[in-house]
């Protein structure tokens, strides 16, 4: 009937255009400075493929774009599309050598290339695969375009989802990570910052980072994590304090498997109050892998979206210039959903917790089709009071080490950077020896059972 056509609700019901333009987040109501927020993203990072078998999937930067987009945060913040890293750019950190191989090694030439594979760490873990030096380029140079908009005061929070691969060494792929975006986006931050706080939030330490400033006392380096000895990469534990000026200015939070949202927040906003207190740094870069959410394909954590997101709240609060980076993450469809929800975070904005129907992919985010998916309590908690307690305990142990911060002065900041990270020295060399030994020790015995049998391409 032609009256029925009319009938308010249904005409409000059907006005697609309407309920498109509806928000779908509702702005925070406290009144203090709102962050000025920058999004770092070249959309042609999610085009390439480990492999089939592989887990990391780079299509889960195509997701949380998706994300992203459709709740309309794009129109809250500055959206860059960066161009991707130079030659020159990753040669700050990594050795010449290496990055040659990875431009001119192709899953088509790669056998008069096989002979160095054992060398720069090629495997199944990082296996050569179309566009791999392409796809290191483009992640790397969404990171340099972070540290770049925070040194020039265009933003307060810069956000790279694809970057955060902290496994790379100077020398050495590792970890699924062949560039190391976090250690080539700091070394930018130290020519105008003279303390940068590093924290890693990865289910897995941030070893190559940790390794790149272990002798400086001008990055801190803190990283929570699962840890037994054997779990990949096989470091991270309360031993490694740093070598040389950097002795006390590398922190491990070990962690045992199941850890919940209420122990994995208390501790973190414990000891990031502490670190903060003692070290004063003047820039952030916070690493917030996606593998310590529960549920995840690596992960062994029971840690839900929002504790995860707390974590950058808990960070953010403190006001200073942040650089928020992804990691590893391996159940894409829960990684689209955090990093979505902890840039709404960064933003201050409260999300719909239903998904909008409006994204590509939707049936992905299956049956609940909600933000927030119950991703805890699949594992017992192994990290009983007694142990979180004796952590703490170590923790504040260690920072008392510090002795109020490093008075590096701006005037201290050397123009040249190159050869920062110190590789010539003694001590960083036999920490480097140890590491090796470990790793081939680990090797033998069939490090991380968890990814047995899923690596093979
Ligand atoms: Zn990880």
């Amino acid at each position: 009937m032609v009256v029925e056509e009319w009938n308010e609700d249904i005409t409000l019901t059907y006005d697609t255009q309407t309920s498109q333009a509806l928000p779908l987040f509702e702005i925070n109501s406290d009144t203090s400075r709102k962050p000025q927020v920058s999004y770092h993203f070249n959309e042609k990072v999610s085009n390439y493929h480990y492999g089939v078998r592989h887990p990391m999937k780079p299509f889960r930067l195509m997701l949380t774009d998706h994300l992203v987009t459709s709740y309309g945060m794009n129109d809250k913040m500055d959206i860059y599309r960066p161009r991707p890293a130079t030659e020159t750019e990753i040669g700050a950190f990594h050795d010449d050598e290496y990055i040659n191989f990875l431009k001119s090694v192709t899953p088509h030439n790669y056998k008069q290339f096989a002979a160095s594979f054992a060398k720069f760490n090629i495997g199944d873990d990082c296996p050569i695969f179309d566009g791999l030096f392409d796809y290191s380029l483009i992640y790397a140079g969404a990171s340099l375009d972070a540290s770049r908009k925070l040194i020039n005061g265009q933003s307060d929070i810069a956000i790279n989802w694809s970057g955060g691969l902290h496994h790379a060494k100077k020398f050495e792929a590792s970890g699924f990570c062949y560039v190391n975006d976090i250690v080539l986006a700091i070394l930018n931050l130290l020519r105008y910052y003279p303390r940068v706080l590093y924290i890693d939030i990865d289910i897995h330490h941030g070893d190559g980072v940790q390794e790149a400033f272990y002798a400086t006392d001008r990055v801190f380096t803190l990283s929570f994590h699962k840890y037994n000895g054997e779990y990949f990469p096989g470091t991270g534990n309360f031993d490694e304090i740093g070598v040389d000026r950097g002795k006390n200015f590398s922190l491990n939070v070990p962690l045992r498997d199941g850890i919940d949202d209420d122990s994995y927040i208390r501790l973190f906003k414990c000891v990031i109050e502490s670190t903060l207190t003692c070290y004063r740094p003047e820039a952030i870069v916070l690493q917030c892998g996606a593998d310590s959410l529960g549920g995840d394909r690596l992960g062994c954590f029971n840690l839900n979206i929002r504790a995860h997101g707390e974590c950058v709240s808990i960070v953010k609060s403190y006001g200073l210039p942040l650089i928020c980076v992804g990691g590893g993450g391996y159940t894409p469809r829960n990684v689209s959903r955090l990093w979505c929800y902890e840039t709404s975070v960064c933003l201050d904005l409260t999300l719909d917790t239903k998904l909008p129907t409006s994204i590509p992919f939707l049936k992905f985010f299956g049956p609940d089709y909600s933000l927030h998916p119950n991703l805890g309590g699949k594992l017992d908690n192994k990290n009983t009071k007694k142990y979180l307690e004796s952590i703490k305990i170590q923790v504040m142990e260690r920072l008392r080490f510090l002795n109020g911060a490093p008075s590096v002065q701006l005037s201290e900041i050397p123009p040249d950077l190159s050869g920062f990270t110190l590789d010539g020295d003694e001590e960083m060399e036999d920490y480097r020896q140890d590491r090796f030994m470990d790793k081939k020790d680990d090797t033998m015995s069939g490090q991380d059972e968890s990814r047995q049998g899923e690596m093979v391409d």
